[in-house]
């Protein structure tokens, strides 16, 4: 097969920055010494499931290494999505707006409480929501009653909260996004899933929101096998969602009293055993994980009609997923280039289906996506693990 000069060189590139043997996959957990230890520790407790003190460790870890007052460790972080938005009153029927460019998982959550996805665009800076289209969009079909119940007026539906997502781990504009919620009276709850350990203005995203959900699943930037946390500094939230996943029991020495209907989605202590490991080694990561970014910017730059994505201004990137973005001129070569990458053993991958486009998803309301449509042609993920 003859490669065009753009496919031939991106593979070039990869082969250039990345020193480790094919085949190289997207992402990769990394364990040390320190998660046979803790899980081993774990193991020989004999306290496996829903109690435990490294539940307790991880979680205090957590909130002191995001810097935030309160984490709840739960099952995934999903599981995290749907609490956070449970917790701050979104319901049966209630609108949230997200963009359709994210991980289905963001519009899965809002579903499984009853509410319904409303889809926003993204834009090219930041990957995530974009502010100017969002108050436009907002400006155009909505409506506050006099009951300050912000009404989606071609649906009739509540407009409940704003679910924005730090996509491949690069924070939204949090400044913007948050003046529009609070001319709005929206909530914000953030999927960071993806952005452990990324920054906004010096302080992890979370300060801008009501609650922070976090992933910790295998590829995310550091893993629990499976687990989530949701992070506030609101700290009866952080009690609440505390209570709804551990069944709302109302804590007793021997009584099973139950207040609410509530989920079985703590984390179990032999996942929060890894994390308690995974975490004391998230710094090295985030470093190392900047380092290939900047071989990744320095070698594409030598490339015309494809960018590396950098971070926003005036934020700092966990850089969880490097991003390749090609000029539009360039989209028809999009999947020439992951089939030459994967043939050479480097496993890149184009961005998610827009989450309209699914089948579940398609009657859902939706503002203007072009800019998402055009991102979604022009995306290529690289590998990305902290030991590239
Ligand atoms: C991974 C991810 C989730 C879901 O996390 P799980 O732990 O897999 O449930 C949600 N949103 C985004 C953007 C993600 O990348």
């Amino acid at each position: 097969m003859v490669l065009d000069p753009i496919t031939k060189r991106t593979v070039d590139t990869l082969t250039r920055v990345i020193t480790k043997k094919p085949p190289v996959g997207l992402h990769e957990p990394i364990f040390s010494k320190d998660e046979f230890t803790f899980v081993n520790e774990c193991l020989h407790s004999g306290f496996v499931s829903s109690i435990g003190e490294f539940v307790t460790q991880f979680e205090s870890a957590l909130a002191e290494f995001t810097g935030m007052d309160h984490a709840v460790a739960v099952v995934n972080g999903t599981a995290a999505l749907e609490l956070a938005l449970k917790a701050c009153g979104v319901g049966l029927n209630d609108e949230v707006l997200m963009p359709a460019l994210t991980f289905v998982a963001t519009a899965n959550a809002v579903s499984h409480i009853g509410a319904v996805p409303h889809f926003v665009d993204s834009c090219e800076e930041t990957l995530g929501v974009h502010p100017g289209k969002l108050d436009q969009h907002l400006s155009r079909i909505s409506r506050m009653t006099d009951s300050e119940t912000l009404l989606n007026r071609e649906t009739g539906r509540r407009i409940a909260a704003l679910l924005p997502v730090n996509i491949f781990g690069h924070p939204n504009d949090m400044a913007i996004i948050r003046n529009i919620a609070e001319r709005h009276q929206l909530p914000i709850i953030e999927d960071a899933a993806e952005s452990l350990g990324s920054l906004y203005h010096g302080k992890f995203t979370g300060n801008w929101c009501r609650a922070s959900a976090i992933s910790f699943n295998g590829n995310k930037i550091i893993t629990t096998g499976g687990g989530g946390a949701v992070v506030t500094n609101d700290a009866s939230l952080a009690l609440l969602i505390k209570h709804m996943s551990t069944t709302a029991k109302v804590p007793h020495q021997w009584e099973y009293h139950h207040d609410m209907v509530g989920y079985n989605y703590r984390m179990p202590n032999i996942n929060a055993s890894l994390g308690c490991a995974q975490i004391k080694q998230l710094t090295g990561f985030i470093r190392a994980k900047r380092e290939l970014a900047d071989r990744y910017h320095e070698a594409f730059d030598q490339i015309d009609g494809v960018t590396v994505f950098k971070e926003p201004q005036g934020s700092q990137s966990n850089y969880w997923l490097n991003t390749l973005v090609l000029d539009e001129s360039n989209a028809h070569q999009r999947d020439d280039i992951i089939a030459a990458s994967h043939s050479a053993g480097y496993y890149v991958r184009p961005l998610w289906k827009l989450l309209h486009t699914l089948p579940m998803y398609r009657k859902c309301p939706s503002a203007d996506l072009s800019i998402s449509e055009s991102l979604e042609r022009r995306i290529i993920n690289l590998p990305s693990s902290a030991d590239l």
